[in-house]
């Protein structure tokens, strides 16, 4: 995947090594605003302290970047940046088109734990998005467990071949995109209208929900896939084998099997390996903003619209095996 020189966003918060909970905990400036607010202004220690913790936190993890990064994590910054700032200039225009301003999400680099706006973050619970504050959380160890835990492929092509250890980069980039897929599910009222509709629906139902909604994430990471392709070339061979080598190995019945050795499909709530293959690939081979609905008018229609384009449903749903269309390399 090609990506150096391209614009890098600057709705990326770097809290890596420092800020983000750290900063929040104990604070001597926290400590003494507490102690002067209790002094002077009678205020509860304790809920002074809360609240300077809550300030001095936001502040920190907003100003700081941090400063003793290696050559290796600038670099895992810069990529980052440029494949987010791909998934702005996706989304931009493909709203402006349907006269809807996109508002691009912030993303969050972090190590180890993390404050976010849905509770704590920690790297074991993998990338995520947060709909309360419309971030994009992402611990950066992930990129590395991809391939150390999950055997998800390294770079692929030679050229860029680095000693990272890292699943290949448009693997990392996939990701990135799937959440912020979710931030435009969120932005089009999509997330909160299946959050709506999970709470009438029974645990399996409610599943199959769940799943349609990370399919469609998938289906729109692969809009962003193929978008990008036509503005930047991005795309270099074995690009596309490393996506679906990371959808296949982070599907339900993948995951499952790994860990019990036997897979529940009433209990998936991501799709299987197969689903999450044929939905990036949908996404990537069709970029077509005409087969997309973008205001769901019911939650039935919601349901059937769930899919990243109704066109491909029917389509969808007779495809009996992952096809495998190759981009325009
Ligand atoms: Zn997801």
């Amino acid at each position: 995947m090609r990506w150096k020189g391209r614009r890098e966003s600057d709705n990326v918060e770097d809290r890596r090594g420092g800020g983000g909970v750290k900063a929040g905990g104990i604070s001597i400036l926290g400590l003494i605003v507490a102690f002067v607010a209790w002094k002077f202004f009678g205020v509860d220690p304790q809920q002074a302290y809360q609240a300077t913790k809550q300030v001095t936190s936001a502040g920190a993890s907003q100003n700081s970047a941090p400063t003793n990064l290696t050559p290796e994590q600038q670099e895992t910054a810069s990529f980052v940046k440029t494949v987010l700032a791909d998934t702005e200039d996706t989304w931009k225009p493909i709203f402006q088109q349907q006269g809807v301003q996109y508002v691009s999400p912030k993303l969050v680099m972090f190590s180890g734990v993390e404050r976010s706006g849905c509770g704590t973050a920690e790297s074991a619970m993998g990338p995520f998005y947060c709909p309360a504050d419309q971030k994009v959380y992402i611990d950066t160890q992930f990129f590395k467990d991809m391939r150390q835990q999950m055997g998800i492929s390294g770079e692929k092509n030679q050229s860029e071949l680095s000693a990272k250890d890292e699943a290949g980069d448009f693997a990392q980039a996939y990701v990135i995109a799937h959440e912020v897929g979710h931030h435009v599910q969120n932005l089009l009222g999509i997330s909160s209208q299946v959050q709506q509709a999970r709470q009438r629906a029974s645990e399996t139902q409610g599943n199959q929900l769940s799943v349609r909604l990370e399919l469609q994430a998938d289906c729109l990471a692969g809009v962003w896939a193929n978008r990008t392709q036509q503005r930047t070339q991005f795309l270099e061979q074995g690009d596309i084998e490393e996506a679906m080598d990371a959808a296949e190995k982070i599907g339900d019945d993948y995951l499952q099997k790994k860990a019990r050795g036997y897979a529940v499909p009433d209990s998936f709530t991501h799709g299987t390996s197969q689903q999450r293959m044929q939905w990036f690939n949908i996404g990537m081979n069709s970029g077509d903003i005409n087969a997309f609905y973008w205001k769901p008018i019911s939650i039935l229609a919601t349901i059937a619209l769930l899919l990243c384009a109704v066109r491909q449903i029917r389509l969808g749903s007779k495809v009996s095996s992952v096809q495998y269309v190759r981009p325009i390399i």
